[in-house]
Parts: structure tokens; sequence; C-alpha cells
């Protein structure tokens, strides 16, 4: 899988390569997510993980709406 290409960062998605879509960053300070990489957020549609960039390297922050999880906001702390 080449590196640059957008497939999900959870090592427990089912489906890597669900479309990751843009979030907005209004559902996020919404949910009462202030932080700066929420304005480059992406969650994957296969497993509601958000995460972004950093670099080449992808951070993960939680999960949102996630099917199995929760609804709504669910942070990971790494
Ligand atoms: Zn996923």
């Amino acid at each position: 899988m080449p590196k640059s290409a957008l497939s999900c960062p959870a090592k427990t998605c089912r489906s890597p390569d669900a479309p990751q879509e843009k979030m907005s960053p209004g559902a996020l300070t919404g949910a009462g997510v202030n932080a700066a990489w929420t304005s480059q957020a992406r969650r994957c549609t296969g497993c509601g993980c958000v995460w972004y960039m950093d670099g080449d390297r992808k951070v993960l922050r939680g999960y949102f709406n996630n099917p199995v999880l929760s609804e709504g906001w669910l942070p990971i702390h790494s």
C-alpha cells in the first residue's frame, strides 16, 4: 500500500480502505474537542476513527460515531 494513500490508521479497522472523509471542525468542537488538529481531521467511514496527518505520520485521536463503541466523540489516550 503506498505510504501516501489515505487509509485508516486504526489497527482494528475492518475496512481500512473505506473512504476517509474530511471532518467538519464544527462537529468536533460541538462535541467539546478544542484542538488545532480539528481543522485537518479526517474520519474513517469504516470504523469512525478520527485522525490527522502530522508530517507524514497519521495520528489517531479518537472515534466519532463508531458503529460499535458509541455515538458522538470517544477520545483515545495514547
Ligand atoms: Zn477505520
